[in-house]
């Protein structure tokens, strides 16, 4: 079976790990924590970085960070994972959930404006939605599938609602908003090094930010809002530091990013060319403004039935090629079929209809070569 999306340890991996061990340092200290932070802070073009033990953490810790509270609304588009609307809930907030955008299926900024324009006033300085009275606090962009949103216009309409963006790119290391790096964008951004991201650390996160103070207090927060060494805490903290031997994994891998995001992008450009010819099959988008990390690549099949696509994915399955459909939309959750939402029809339009493909970095020219061809007879076959 070709996997969808698996961990490439080709580097140093081994060798830091043993490292650790040799040194005894394996928990919430040591060297690779901040020799990771530094990395990760260089690669996003941040000021600085605090690694966590989950992309979820990150944008837990991010939301306390800029100060959305309880009750909140936290603009977020429908077609993300559901780690974005969790750590919503988590602060006991909910999510505002917008439409993509069809040509990025990223949040649909020109929704954005007209949804706050028409929904929302201030009062007492204070960003109301009208109908619910409630605060709206933060806007939350996803770079979906590795594809950056469309950052200036939705900073253009955050500068003008006075709302910070807290950047999910948790599957997105590596890309880039008109040459800008995910660090240099939005208040703050979330990662995540889970296993099947672009590069992993067994489990863990990390913020990436340009306000120091912003960095601090997440700092604070993800180590149990300790103050000097003996045990005093100044506020109710997270235990959500990421460890030296998930650090160690981490340092080994994003020693290769140039290379792995070389191999995505190869991946995703060798399928949009291959499956270009055949009607009714699209490809994953990457707008003008962006260069996108590919972390998946795959088709979509605009015209084929909810039974079809169905089948496709079956046979698939049985001749060896591991393909999966992609996230449900936020709105057909159970636990956020109630939330706040503004015009979800073509985020849930399209999801059932895209198709992810395997595309670890680590896969052979033979093996993506018999990806096409058993998805280019599978296609015949649900045709006849
Ligand atoms: C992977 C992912 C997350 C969550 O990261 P974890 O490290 O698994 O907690 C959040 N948002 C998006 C868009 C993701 O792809």
């Amino acid at each position: 079976m070709i996997p969808l999306a698996v961990p490439n340890l080709c580097g140093k991996e081994r060798e830091y790990l043993n490292q650790c061990i040799d040194s005894t340092f394996v928990s919430t200290v040591g060297e690779f924590v901040n020799r990771f932070e530094t990395l990760i802070t260089k690669e996003s073009s941040a000021l600085g970085s605090v690694c966590v033990n989950s992309g979820t953490s990150a944008l837990h810790l991010s939301l306390i960070g800029v100060g959305v509270e309880k009750d909140d609304l936290v603009i977020l588009p429908n077609l993300t994972f559901i780690a974005s609307a969790n750590s919503i809930a988590y602060v006991g907030a909910d999510p505002w959930l917008m439409d993509i955008d069809e040509k990025s299926w990223t949040l649909c900024p020109r929704l954005l404006e007209a949804e706050l324009a028409s929904k929302t006033e201030f009062k007492n300085n204070r960003l109301i939605h009208k109908e619910s009275g409630r605060r709206v606090s933060c806007i939350m962009p996803v770079y979906t599938l590795g594809c950056p949103a469309d950052m200036d216009e939705i900073s253009r309409i955050a500068k003008k609602y006075e709302l910070p963006i807290i950047v999910d790119a948790a599957a997105a290391i590596g890309a880039k908003y008109k040459g800008k790096e995910i660090g240099e964008l939005g208040t703050i951004a979330a990662l995540s090094f889970n296993g099947n991201k672009t590069i992993t650390s067994g489990g863990g996160g990390a913020v990436v930010s340009c306000n120091k103070d912003l960095l601090d207090k997440i700092r604070h927060l993800s180590t149990t809002a300790r103050v000097g060494t003996e045990y005093f805490h100044d506020q109710v903290g997270f235990n959500y530091r990421m460890t030296n031997l998930e650090a160690a994994v981490g340092c080994a891998q994003i020693e290769n990013l140039k290379y792995f995001i070389k191999r995505k992008r190869e991946i995703k450009l060798f399928y949009d060319k291959s499956f270009s010819s055949l009607a009714g099959v699209g490809s994953f988008p990457e707008p003008e403004w962006a260069t996108s990390a590919c972390w998946f690549s795959g088709i979509i099949m605009k015209d084929y039935s909810d039974s079809m696509i169905s089948s496709l994915i079956n046979e698939l399955n049985e001749n060896g090629v591991m393909a999966r459909k992609f996230w449900l939309p936020i709105s057909l959750q159970p636990c956020f079929a109630n939330t706040f939402k503004s015009s979800t029809s073509y985020s849930d339009e399209i999801w059932n209809k895209i198709i992810v493909l395997p595309c670890s970095t680590g896969i052979t020219s033979d093996e993506l070569d018999k990806v096409v061809s058993v998805t280019k007879k599978a296609i015949l076959n649900i045709n006849e």
